[in-house]
């Protein structure tokens, strides 16, 4: 089991098993949502991830929804 959080703790992940995919991408929206010139991500089934706190969204483009924490403002999702 992998698990994290956001800065302050307000919301927290776990992720069961192996993920799907890892990879970095250095896209302009990536790039606009984190402020770091690149990112890394881990990809799990939808089933296998459970948040607990109040995970912010936006939708950031056509079929891509951004999470964060709505009190410190981590990149989450
Ligand atoms: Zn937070
Ligand atoms: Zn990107």
């Amino acid at each position: 089991m992998r698990e994290g959080r956001c800065l302050c703790g307000a919301v927290r992940f776990a992720a069961d098993g192996e993920p799907k995919w890892t990879s970095y991408c250095h896209c302009q929206s990536c790039r606009r949502h984190t402020g770091a010139p690149v990112s890394a991500y881990a990809g799990f089934e939808a089933a296998k991830v459970r948040f607990t706190g109040d995970l912010s969204t936006s939708d950031s483009s056509p079929g891509v929804r951004r999470g964060f924490c709505g009190r410190c403002g981590s990149t989450l999702t």
